[in-house]
């Protein structure tokens, strides 16, 4: 973590799943406790789980800072969105690839950032699907309509050969597993990606 931190990362997102709504078991509250001592960066939680409102209060007192729950995971998601915010953090909400932005467009005023998967969440290094570009600029239209600010995140296959597609889409925060950590150099897989993200914004 303080290697990607070193190589530029500015978020820590953790990938939190229960081995129901997806069929991977990896970490909880715990885990997210220790992180919170490690680093001072924000922790940006998001929960592959099911029954996502019981666990809202743990992930608080363990220090998260954004936490995202799945559309697909939630039957009451305006009230776990608010559950979200009274505990003192930035709501998001996640989108399955199969899952259309239309029917988020109600909530999209409550939430901090909408995080896109391009991939089927439960797994890392999956190939990313590439009509997930569509969604982010969808995403980026329907922001521009409704003045609102929300981030567009993405997460599931952004590497090197997908990183410049990513951004000119739209997309703000990027999500990488693999390809800063899967070859044992974070700092200088982080430095590499975010400069390669940075050239295709332009900046
Ligand atoms: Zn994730």
């Amino acid at each position: 973590m303080a290697a990607a931190e070193r190589g530029g990362g500015t978020v820590i997102h953790v990938d939190v799943m229960d081995g129901h709504f997806v069929p991977n078991i990896t970490l909880g509250p715990p885990v997210v406790k220790s992180l919170r001592k490690a680093t001072k960066l924000p922790l940006d939680c998001h929960l592959m789980i099911e029954n996502p409102d019981e666990y809202i209060p743990a992930f608080a007192q363990a220090g998260a800072n954004w936490v995202s729950v799945h559309y697909e995971a939630c039957r009451h998601l305006h009230r776990t969105l608010t559950h979200i915010a009274d505990h003192g953090m930035k709501p998001g909400v996640v989108l399955n690839p199969a899952t259309r932005v239309n029917l988020i467009v109600d909530i999209l005023p409550m939430v901090h950032h909408v995080l896109i998967m391009s991939v089927n969440p439960g797994f890392g290094g999956q190939q990313f699907i590439e009509f997930s570009l569509d969604k982010i600029r969808h995403l980026v239209d329907l922001r521009h309509e409704l003045g609102l600010a929300f981030k567009i995140e993405v997460d599931g296959g952004v590497a090197h050969d997908t990183v410049e597609r990513v951004v000119q889409a739209g997309a703000e925060l990027l999500v990488a597993g693999n390809a800063v950590f899967g070859a044992g150099r974070p700092e200088e897989d982080a430095r590499a990606l975010l400069a390669a993200a940075r050239k295709a914004a332009g900046s």
